[in-house]
């Protein structure tokens, strides 16, 4: 059995340097009996739990590329043959954190290779963030000229392991128009897994002849990152002191939320869609709403806004939806959202309320 064995890695394309790649560069490996060679792990630190592996197709005994996934950290590599082989683990490859995707908003042109007599396609996607159930979601457009396609394909790709997770055919429509698809984050019923994802155009003419809006691995075009929350607060904001956290002591209770300091009147969005369950006002709570948050076991509550939200129990609305302004309405200290988090089946329905200052503060962090 071949044990493939590695001599030297470098950065071959898209590399913060020769020696330094980064989520979506190719690595050249060198070395011998590669060519059984079909897979590679990237093994990150000590560990298994941030392990990544990616497909490879080997050129040659002595010569490799393989791209880095969007999750691979520093660390040692190892290459895995399709007979069980495998290399021993090499010397540190460092790892940079992806770029942000570029935008491309606008209609441009796909570089690249086309085949002969294939179309000639433009594509463009509407944001580099994205939100898990927001309305508008993320909206890929593209535009066919020269040949006519007979067949058109988008994917949508998760950066992270390559796979193709969702797959439109558009209809065919004459050349020069455009069309347009629009993504929510969900997959069926379930919430997509946060991270990179890429849409990818392929269109073929009714002789065979193919063009790609981008090539495997390609985490740059037509990107984006999808994220499962939106900070409810959108305007300047804190988390106040000791008191204002979950578990403070309260007059006969402990505080069973976080509070998130902000002017009154600052606009405020659902952090995850859902469904109203409560629109009511309470002497304590003041006027407050209640979220079941789609695609989630947690309910996701909001006090002391200023107004009644123009919402009612029952409606439908979505993440990053206006739904209110912070308040001091009811028995409130100075302006803030009251914000808490509960586990399943649900607030006052047998769910526990628990500490959502982590989850506060890692949606603060991109959004
Ligand atoms: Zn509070």
């Amino acid at each position: 059995m071949a044990t493939p064995k590695v001599s030297k890695v470098t950065c071959l394309r898209r590399c913060a340097t020769r020696q330094r790649a980064r989520a979506g560069s190719v690595l050249k490996i060198v070395g011998t009996e590669l060519a059984a060679v079909n897979a590679v792990t990237y093994l990150g630190s000590y560990g298994s739990g941030d392990n990544t592996t990616v497909k490879v197709r080997a050129g040659s005994e002595h010569r490799l590329n393989a791209r880095v996934p969007i999750g691979a950290v520093t660390g040692p590599m190892s290459l895995a043959t399709s007979s069980g082989g495998r290399s021993a683990a090499t010397k540190p490859v460092l790892i940079l954190p992806p770029l942000p995707p570029e935008p491309n908003a606008e209609l441009s042109p796909v570089p690249g290779p086309r085949m002969n007599g294939a179309p000639r396609i433009e594509t463009g996607t509407s944001r580099t963030k994205a939100f898990v159930d927001a309305r508008p979601g993320v909206t890929f457009s593209f535009r066919l000229s020269g040949a006519s396609a007979a067949a058109l394909k988008v994917e949508l790709v998760n950066a992270t392991d390559g796979v193709a997770v969702k797959t439109w055919t558009p209809q065919e429509v004459a050349p020069d128009q455009v069309q347009s698809i629009s993504w929510n984050g969900r997959l069926g019923r379930m919430a997509a897994k946060p991270g990179r994802y890429s849409f990818r155009l392929t269109a073929a003419s009714a002789d065979g002849a193919e063009v790609r809006s981008a090539q495997s691995g390609d985490i740059d075009r037509d990107s984006f990152d999808l994220y499962d929350n939106i900070f409810p607060v959108r305007g300047r904001h804190d988390f106040g002191g000791a008191g204002a956290h979950f578990g403070a002591g309260r007059a006969g209770h402990t505080h069973q939320g976080q509070d998130v300091m902000a002017k009154c009147g600052t606009r405020m969005v659902a952090a995850r869609g859902g469904r109203i369950e409560f629109k009511q006002y309470h002497a304590a709570a003041g006027h407050y709403i209640v979220i079941d948050g789609d695609g989630t076991d947690l309910d996701y509550v909001y006090m002391h806004l200023d107004q009644p939200s123009p919402f009612g129990e029952g409606d439908r609305v979505y993440t990053g939806q206006t739904i209110g302004a912070v308040g001091d309405s009811g028995n409130a200290q100075g302006c803030h959202l009251h914000f808490e988090l509960w586990s399943a089946p649900g607030w006052y329905d047998g769910g526990k309320p628990f500490d959502p200052l982590p989850s506060l503060t890692a949606w603060d962090s991109w959004s």
